[in-house]
């Protein structure tokens, strides 16, 4: 079974302060504008950073368009400044249980632990690192906020790279694969895609606003449980 892990609000609570900053200087770097003071007031809950940077950046009055044309740029810089902003060590900032549950389900040939995310992938990879629960995920696997800014489009790009690492090739099957996140944007791509999907109530959504998974968690405690009765 497939495990697509969300980062913010599942696996990290409140950790993403400096990941906010490095997504605004970015914008202020490669469109040399000044920070908009309602930055802030923009969604962010399961959104991709692509997404999100875009809405950030028709407030300080840059139509969208000219984001396409430097999407690149701002992902590269991003992550740049995000590397310079990172704290040392987020693991105050780890999801109750999220350490131990990682630790457990990592060590289970039947499951391989991945990531979904709207994080641009170097953001994500350097926030759980800091956090230190990396290990799990291997390198180049994983669908993120740097490869398209519709967060449906990433269970089927983790899935894609996950067959090529663990399938022979072919891709995951969805029906083999479960989202496991805290918004209904989490829910809403895992439906896109036909994989399962397990909702935590540890970001900004309660279990009643998550009702719409298959399992929905109060925290990722009994996410082993959770895991069994959907295989
Ligand atoms: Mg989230």
């Amino acid at each position: 079974m497939l495990l697509l892990f969300d980062i913010d609000g599942t696996l990290l609570i409140k950790g993403a302060d400096a990941h906010a900053a490095a997504v605004v200087a970015a914008l202020c770097e490669v469109w040399e504008v000044e920070p908009p003071q309602r930055a802030h007031g923009v969604e962010a809950a399961g959104r991709t950073d692509q997404a999100i940077a875009r809405d950030i950046l028709e407030l300080a009055g840059v139509p969208a368009e000219q984001f396409e044309a430097r999407r690149d740029d701002f992902i590269v810089a991003a992550a740049s400044h995000y590397e310079r902003l990172v704290p040392d060590n987020l693991s105050d900032r780890l999801a109750p249980h999220a350490a131990e549950v990682l630790a457990q389900l990592s060590e289970q040939t039947r499951y391989r632990c991945s990531l979904v995310t709207g994080n641009i992938q170097q953001v994500a990879r350097l926030k759980l690192g800091a956090a230190g629960i990396l290990y799990p995920f291997a390198e180049g696997q994983g669908g993120f906020g740097s490869d398209s800014d519709d967060r449906n489009d990433l269970p089927p790009i983790a899935r894609m790279r996950a067959g090529q690492l663990w399938n022979g090739g072919d891709a995951w099957p969805a029906e083999g694969t479960v989202v496991i996140g805290d918004t209904p944007r989490d829910i809403a791509c895992a439906r896109a895609d036909g994989a399962l999907v397990v909702a935590v109530a540890t970001g900004p959504f309660s279990a009643d606003q998550l009702s719409d998974a298959d399992v929905v968690l109060e925290d990722l405690r009994e996410l082993d449980v959770a895991l069994d009765s959907l295989s």
